[in-house]
């Protein structure tokens, strides 16, 4: 089987190897313009997302279930490439030959052959009941994202070839110059992968892992299912992964990912550790005239007014957005 490039499909190792390393997915990534230093002396890497859009503080589940690409590199620098590099190997990826410094950031990205039946054993690893590779909360987190249709809403919008009547933990992914794309996911009984590309490396015309692979993984899911189970458990709402000891829900402000105070115009629920809600939201403030917002400063150029964003789109919120205020930025924008 043929090592291609998965783009995205990679992601879920990141967070999962962040997970490991005390993140949790309601602690938010920075989807701003952002440079970060590479292996070569004075070279800086900009990542872009899909579709050339920030939308500033991103919990991380918001950040994987939509495939944003900066959110994913920033958690790729903050953890470093090898301990990315050491969990795609640990999860039985036995392609990455280079070392991390050759992959570098882009490692997050997908920038590594990959074969197929070996990026699916790895995705079983977060269905399995037992795993000598990540930690029952890990596999928890990572499985709840995917099978979370409203985290990636805002990316993917809804009722496409990712949702289905039944839990159904899924990823895509894209190659660079779309020459392989891909959709992986796993329900508590089957592991179905899908790479959709030409054998002789020719780029695919406007198919992504959404569009190319995305319907087939839908159809065969499916059936393996319908095959495991005798039927399609058409009405079974039953998570993959039961929540495993150790955790809380805690509600949390769903743009700070802050325990929620009272001037939060947006909550949304976690499973989290014990320790994990310890400090409640700084950034909204009720005032007179509504919500002042205030951001902490890595925001504040991409929270400036004028400047064009896309405020995420909340996961179940469970009120409505208050007005607020925005307050200008301290320095002019960075130069990226
Ligand atoms: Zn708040």
């Amino acid at each position: 089987m043929t090592p291609r490039q998965p783009g995205s499909a990679l992601k879920p190792f990141t967070y999962a190897a962040a997970f490991e390393r005390g993140w949790h997915p309601g602690r938010v990534l920075a989807d701003v313009p952002s440079t970060f230093p590479t292996a070569e002396p004075g070279i800086l890497y900009s990542p872009r997302n899909y579709d050339g859009r920030f939308r500033g503080p991103l919990r991380a589940r918001l950040a994987l279930a939509g495939s944003e690409n900066v959110p994913a590199v920033a958690l790729a620098s903050d953890i470093g490439v090898p301990a990315v590099a050491d969990t795609l190997r640990a999860a039985g990826l036995t392609t990455l030959g280079q070392t991390a410094a050759h992959y570098g950031l882009g490692l997050t990205l997908g920038n590594a052959e990959v074969r197929l039946d070996e990026l699916a054993r790895a995705y079983s690893l977060f269905a399995e009941k037992t795993s000598e590779v990540f930690s029952d909360r890990t596999r928890y987190w990572i499985t709840h994202i995917l099978s979370d249709p409203e985290a990636r809403r805002y990316v993917f919008g809804e009722g496409g070839s990712l949702d289905f009547p039944f839990a159904v933990a899924v990823k895509t992914g894209t190659s660079q110059a779309y020459h392989d794309n891909w959709t992986i996911g796993y329900t508590r009984d089957v592991t179905v992968g899908v790479w959709v590309g030409n054998l002789d490396r020719t780029p695919l015309r406007f198919s992504t892992g959404v569009t190319g692979a995305g319907p087939i993984f839908h159809d065969v899911m499916l059936a393996a299912v319908e095959y495991a189970r005798g039927a399609l458990p058409l009405f079974d709402q039953t998570p993959i992964r039961d929540v495993p000891g150790g955790l809380r829900e805690i509600t949390l402000c769903a743009e700070s990912g802050l325990v929620a105070g009272s001037a939060c115009p947006a909550r949304i629920r976690e499973h989290l550790p014990h320790d994990a809600g310890d400090r409640t939201c700084t950034w909204h403030h009720a005032t007179d005239r509504g919500v002042l917002t205030v951001y902490p400063e890595e925001y504040r150029s991409w929270a400036a007014p004028g400047t064009q964003h896309l405020a995420p789109r909340t996961a179940h919120s469970t009120e409505h957005r208050a007005p607020f205020l925005r307050l200008p930025p301290l320095h002019p924008a960075r130069p990226i």
